[in-house]
Parts: structure tokens; sequence; C-alpha cells
């Protein structure tokens, strides 16, 4: 199957000028929002180390609005570009669009987000979504003084139970449901055993799921369950949080309750190693994040291009977990790094992510 892809897409490379196919070329890149940071890390290093190559971009950004998403894929079908490298809003509203991509024998490389319901996706670069889901486990509970952080049982470990509350991130990014099942899979013994109690009784990935990613919308569930469940005096003892912006959300709503930083304050995970959760993470009101380095990331999709454009088969090390409803999509899945406070300046300032000033900035 990935033979015959890159060899269909070879068809594009090949009226591009075989070999060389794509020098000089268009690329066209769709991120969902300038929002949140990490996706402008990912469109300015995809543009650099494309423009490295000779080629030319085009990177739009959609602020999360569908329609423009689509709108701006069809122009860059329109202008030529010879791929798509596309991180979706909703990875389910694209299949017309994609067809149409198709159609103009335009190679598609889905961007950390699954695209769904579409035969036109060639490959798909991303990391390991379900490790991500276990490492934000694992950080929660390491938090709590359960296990270390590659989930192992801690010797004298606290008996709990710990309160703990769930959020997960937005249903129709396929990332989110990877998210939630690989915590869950970590979390539920323990909820099963009685150590953690989710207090509020809200398990269920659709009732903790937070469309678009929105930390207004984790914010004002977390002040809504702060007040029915533990108006009572308890206290909540960790959140899993899947993502840096729903933290920042959460933190909000625990300081607007009278929570502060010190013994009382509960365990929150997060993703992406954004610049304001590094600092929250420093002054201890965020446990850790999971950092995915873009950069990377950025490499691999460009690597996927050039072989696309050259009919050459990218580099992939997974061809049966990403089932997107109308075919399996060959995977490049990169590994995700836990951030505690410990290794903040090993994992992020040494390898250039972020510099020491900015963070202490
Ligand atoms: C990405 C995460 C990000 C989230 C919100 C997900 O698809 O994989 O890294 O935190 O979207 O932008």
């Amino acid at each position: 199957m990935v033979v015959s892809l890159a060899a269909c897409a070879g068809t594009a490379g090949d009226s591009a000028g075989g070999d060389t196919a794509g020098k000089g070329g268009l690329v066209g890149v769709a991120m969902p929002t300038k929002s949140s940071e990490r996706w402008i890390k990912d469109g300015d290093s995809i543009k650099k180390q494309l423009e490295d190559q000779g080629f030319k971009v085009d990177l739009q950004y959609a602020e999360d609005d569908i329609p423009t998403q689509v709108s701006q894929l069809e122009n860059m079908i329109t202008k030529g570009a010879e791929v798509l490298i596309v991180a979706s809003i909703d990875g389910t509203t694209l299949t017309q669009v994609l067809q149409d991509a198709a159609d103009a024998k335009i190679p598609v490389i889905a961007y950390d987000r699954l695209i769904r319901d579409s035969e036109n996706v060639n490959y798909y670069a991303t990391f390991d979504n379900f490790k991500v889901g276990q490492q934000q486990a694992w950080s929660l509970l390491n938090g709590l003084g359960l296990t270390d952080l590659e989930g192992k049982p801690v010797d004298g470990a606290p008996a709990g139970p710990f309160n703990i509350e769930l959020f997960g991130g937005s249903a129709d990014d396929n990332n989110a449901t990877f998210f939630f099942n690989g915590a869950m899979q970590e979390l539920q013994p323990l909820i099963d055993a009685g150590t953690l109690v989710v207090k509020s009784g809200e398990t269920e990935f659709t009732t903790v799921a937070t469309l678009r990613w929105d930390g207004e919308v984790a914010q004002s569930r977390m002040e809504d369950i702060l007040t029915k469940t533990y108006s009572d005096g308890s206290k909540v003892n960790g959140v899993l949080s899947p993502y840096d912006g729903l933290s920042r959300g959460i933190i909000s709503a625990l300081t607007d309750a009278g929570y502060s930083v010190g013994a009382e304050w509960p365990i929150i995970t997060g993703q992406d190693a954004e610049l304001d959760s590094v600092k929250a993470i420093n002054n201890g009101e965020q446990f850790a994040t999971i950092f995915k380095d873009t950069r990377e990331l950025a490499k691999v999709a460009v690597e996927m291009t050039v072989a696309v454009l050259n009919g050459t088969e990218p580099t992939v090390n997974d061809t049966k977990t990403y089932d997107n409803g109308k075919k399996v999509v060959p995977s490049m899945l990169l590994s995700p790094t836990i951030v505690v406070k410990d290794n903040v300046t090993s994992v992020l300032v040494d390898s250039g992510y972020w510099t020491q000033a900015e963070i202490d900035g």
C-alpha cells in the first residue's frame, strides 16, 4: 500500500520534473490557529525548512474556523500547490476539498492531527498520541506520589484516596481521543481500586471534552465542578489536563476559588511546553507538560513532502494504528517527552526550544 501511494504521488512529482521535483514548487501549509503558540512554531519551522530546500510556501492559519480552512485549501489548490501539509481543525470536514486535491493529483500529508473520512491522505506525521496520554497520566500520578514518571508504582506510596478531575481535548480532533484513552488506561485501575476518586463523577470522554481546545471553556467547567462538587470543603488534588491552554484556564478557576500554590494546590498536567506554562511549572502552578518538538515534526513533514514529489517512499514507523475511517494512513510517530521542573533546562533550554531568558522573562 505504501509503495502504491508513493508511486501515485510520483505522478505529481514527475510532472514537476523527476528527481528534482518540487524544487521551486509551491507547498501549501494549512495550520489551525495562531491562538496557540505551538502552531506558530510548527508553521515557522515547516516554512523555513521548505524554503531552505528551495520550495515556495503558502502558509495559512484559519483561526479555528472550519470554512476558512476549507477555503484556504481550495486557494492553495487553485494556486497550483504541489503538496498540501494540513493540520486540521475538525478532522472530519475536509473530505470534499481533499477530493479536489486528489483530482488535481496533489498529495496530502496530515500534520499532527489525523484527517478522517478521506481516502486522499497519503501520509501522517505525528507523535505517539496514545503515549502522550499515558505520560499525562504518569505525570499526574507522579505528582501525587504514586508512581515514577514511567508509571512504575513507588514503594511506600500514599494510600489516598485522591480527588481528581478529568479534562479532554476537542472531540473533533482525533488526537483528543488518543490522549484520553492513553491516560485512562493508566488511571482507570487506580480509580477502580479507590486510590483515585473522580469526585464530580464526570468520567466519559464526551462529558469532559473541550470544544476547540478552548481554555475559557475549561475554566468555566472547572468553576462549575468546584461549586457543585467541592463546596463541602473537600479539595481537588489533581487535574488531568491534555493541553497547556486548558491548564491555564483550570489554574485561573482554582485561584479564583481561593486555592493558592502550596500544600493544597493540585497536581495539574498539560501538553506543548508553551512558554507561559513552562513559567507556571517553574513557579509551581503546573506540575508537568508534554514536550513535542515541533522542529522535529516539521522535519518529518518536509521529508515526506520531498519523498512524495520524488516518487519515493517516505520513512514511516506505523502502518496500523491510524485508521481514518476510509484507510489506515501510513504514519511516522515521534516520541513525546515529559517535562517537570527538574528537567525544564535540560529538555527545553539545552535543545534551544526556549531560551533561559524567555523562561525567566
Ligand atoms: C495537538 C496538541 C495540542 C492540541 C491543541 C492537538 O491536536 O496534538 O499538541 O495541544 O491539539 O492545540
